[in-house]
Parts: C-alpha cells; structure tokens; sequence
C-alpha cells in the first residue's frame, strides 16, 4: 500500500534537490529529503520507485477538454467557425456510439498521459440522452489509470445534432444517476459535475437546474461564456446584459462556478466574477487556434480570480499537452500586452497544476502532505532543461514532451520509460485508424 518515490531533483512550491514522497494508498504523507523520508516509520516495507536522472513535479491538470475530438484532429482545421462545426463537428459527431467514444478516450487521454497530465476534465455534451457514452469514456480513463473529472454537459439548443439535446428532467435525472454510480469521494479518481453548455447551448431554466445539480452535489459547475465576440453580442441581444452580468441573474451560485475561456470578459465582468468567486478554465492554445481573442488572464490573477489552465478539445488546438498550456499562456499574455514581464513562468506553472486543483475542488496539483500522489517524472538528461538551475523556468519554456518519462496518478505508475503501463498505444491507433477511415473526404 505504501510507496516511497524518489528523485534528484523536485518542484515543490519551488525548485529543490534530491526529493523523496511516502504515500499510502495514494495519499501523499510526507515530502522531503530522502534520508528523512525513508527514516520515517510508515515508510517501512514500502515499495520503492526510483526515478534518478530525473525531475519530479506535480502532475499537470487539464481542466477542458472534449475528448471526442481529439477523433477530428486535423479535419476542417483552418475554415470558418461555422463550416466546421457543420463539415466536421456536426457530420461526424451524431455517428458515434459508446465504443467509438471509449477509443476517443483512450486516444484522447492516452496522448495526455504521455504528456504528463494526470486529471482530465471532460466536458460532455455528446450523451445521447444517456449515460452510455459518459460511462464507456469513464471507464477508458479508468483502464488507463489518469484521474478523471466528467462535466456532464446540460443542452437543449434546437439547432445541435439531436445526439447533444435533453429535456431537463432527463439532464438532472441522468446526471443523478452518473453521479450516484461514479462518484468516488474517497479517492477522488472519478469525480461528476454538471456542466450545462453555455448561453446559446443551455436556456436560463438548463443552466439553472445544472447549477442546481450541483449545489446539491456539493460541487463546481461549468459554463463556456463569452469564447467568441459574437456571443457577447447575443448575449446584449437576447438578455440585454453582458454574458457574465446576464447569469448572475439567474438562480445560480457563482462561487462554484466555473467560466470557460471568458475572453470577451469586460473589466466589469472580470470584477464580478472575482467579487462572487467564481473561476475561470483558460485556454490560450485553443483561444489562439480558433482566433477567438485574448483573456486578459492578468487581470483576472491580479484580482485573486483561481485560474485553471486547459487545452481545450484536440480539433482546436490540437496538442493536449497543460505544459504546453503554461507556455501559451505566458506567451500569449505578454504579446498581448507588449511586456515580457506581464506573467512569470512560476505563475503559469501553478495555473496548471496547484489552482487547477482548486478550481476543480480536489486535493490535486501539489507535491504536498493530504494531496493526492499524482506526479510526473522529467528526464534531466535531456537537453531541453539544461542548464538545470533554472528547472521552474525551463519546464514552463523550453520543456520538450520527449522529456516526460514515468508519471504517476494516486501512487500508481500509468506511465513507465515513455511507455502507458496499462494500454498499448497500438490497440489505440488501430481503433482510431479503423474508425476514422474515410472521414474528412
Ligand atoms: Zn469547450
């Protein structure tokens, strides 16, 4: 049950020196140096995995993404919003069943794994008025062993496929009933929250029944609001308010809630939302792919507002990677400001790690006693992090993924010398090759 994790250096609230972790059913309960850990009584007969040459760091958290689409990754890439939502989103999405959303999973996760994420949140509106897909998705993560978020969307827009509409008493039943067979509030490794779809996806009354859900869960919720301009303009049109303005109207909770890209957010929204508390999945990889704008991510840090950083689906993006998200992120925000010195590499390494765990409400995203054993080992060895003083700094800017190694989720190894412990990647490309075939022709 208990293991003891060791590695020359570490990132634990800063850069340090050769770090061991003891966890116990993979609850992290000490950190420090190794001779002081393995000293410790509970550290006795302890398995031992020993990751020399390399770095150790909390595990990274994606707090958005569609695994689905990682499925249209490259199709209809570069046309006109509505074009492809119609050419790729709407023609291939309504066709798949719970073993096709199963191999967008595996796919979808398997790539993150090897990427050093180690909780996936799953924004899922593809329920075809069921549970079956949710679960198929649920449980792929389960085989591969990554922690797992299911934000199970709340959708009764007329015009989407009908695959992505429920009535609300079969959105708030079906979210019930996901919950009460998936909720894991020991080990936290599949969590449900309601997630209705956004202001032109959900009606007030959807958004307010999956707000509902979750107050009376007990957990966050998610929204996508003012991603595109657009919508601001609809939002003025429709509610005669700003996106943000216009659901704080409504019977929700905002201090649990979270935004989705608010790149449109006027500082009048970026005010309200740190005065209710509420939080914000940022995607500046996806944001900048789909030309949608720029989060003033700054601001909204500025302000005390908790920030998670996500990818965002793999046909609007299309690399999955929360490290890569830091890099965006910090780029982004300083060309948007003209000032190498709007964020710090340290700051986007927390978004996507320790407030990424806040914002989600699990004790995830920190290398630290009652967190969950969650970590990623980087080869030292490789010259992406070299000179290696300046780890923090290199793993945000310079990190290639052939640097991720081993990686570790609630104490077990999914990830061993580049490798996925539990799936091969050739099952996985075989099921996407046979299942994509033909498409984007
Ligand atoms: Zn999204």
């Amino acid at each position: 049950m208990e293991v003891v994790i060791t590695a020359d250096a570490a990132i634990v609230d800063g850069a340090r020196g050769p770090t061991s972790v003891l966890a116990e059913a993979g609850k992290i309960l000490a950190v420090g140096d190794p001779k002081d850990v393995l000293a410790d009584p509970r550290a006795a007969g302890a398995g031992r995995i020993e990751w020399p040459h390399r770095a150790m760091v909390p595990g990274t958290i994606n707090t958005h993404n569609h695994s689905f689409q990682s499925l249209l990754r490259g199709i209809g890439d570069d046309l006109p919003f509505l074009e492809w939502r119609d050419k790729a989103l709407y023609r291939y999405s309504p066709r798949l069943g719970p073993d096709d959303m199963a191999t967008a999973a595996l796919f979808a996760f398997g790539e993150m794994l090897l990427h050093g994420v180690t909780t996936v949140c799953d924004f899922y509106y593809l329920n075809n008025q069921g549970n079956e897909h949710a679960s198929a998705t649920i449980e792929a993560a389960r085989r591969l062993g990554i922690r797992i978020v299911m934000a199970r969307c709340f959708y009764d827009w007329n015009g989407a496929p009908a695959a992505y509409r429920e009535t609300i008493p079969q959105a708030v039943a079906n979210f019930e009933s996901l919950a009460a067979k998936y909720q894991d509030k020991t080990r936290f490794l599949t969590t449900v929250q309601p997630a209705p779809h956004s202001q032109h996806g959900a009606t007030p009354d959807m958004i307010e029944a999956g707000a509902g859900c979750a107050r009376d869960a007990g957990v966050p919720w998610h929204i996508h609001l003012a991603e595109e301009r657009y919508q601001v303009d609809q939002s003025l049109e429709r509610f005669g308010k700003r996106p943000l303005h216009a659901v704080s109207e409504l019977r929700v909770d905002m201090s649990t809630m979270i935004a989705v890209h608010g790149c449109w957010f006027d500082a009048s929204e970026r005010a309200l939302l740190a005065e209710r508390g509420g939080s914000l999945a940022y995607c500046p990889g996806s944001n900048m792919f789909l030309g949608d704008g720029v989060t003033d991510l700054v601001d909204l840090v500025a302000r005390g507002v908790k920030v998670g950083l996500g990818t965002d689906g793999g046909c609007s993006n299309n690399r999955v990677s929360v490290f890569d998200e830091m890099r965006m992120a910090a780029l982004l925000q300083k060309v948007h400001r003209t000032d190498g010195q709007a964020i710090t590499a340290e700051t986007c390494f927390q978004l996507g790690t320790r407030t990424a765990g806040e914002v989600l409400r699990l004790p995830i995203g920190r290398i630290a006693p009652g967190y969950r054993c969650d970590l990623v080992a980087l080869d030292l060895d490789d010259p992406s992090l070299w000179p290696a003083q300046a780890l923090e700094k290199n793993v945000v800017y310079a990190l290639s993924p052939r640097a991720v190694t081993d990686v570790v989720v609630d104490g077990q190894e999914v990830v061993v010398a580049r490798r996925l412990s539990h799936v091969l990647l050739d099952e996985v490309q075989g099921r996407v090759a046979r299942l994509t075939a033909g498409w984007g022709r």
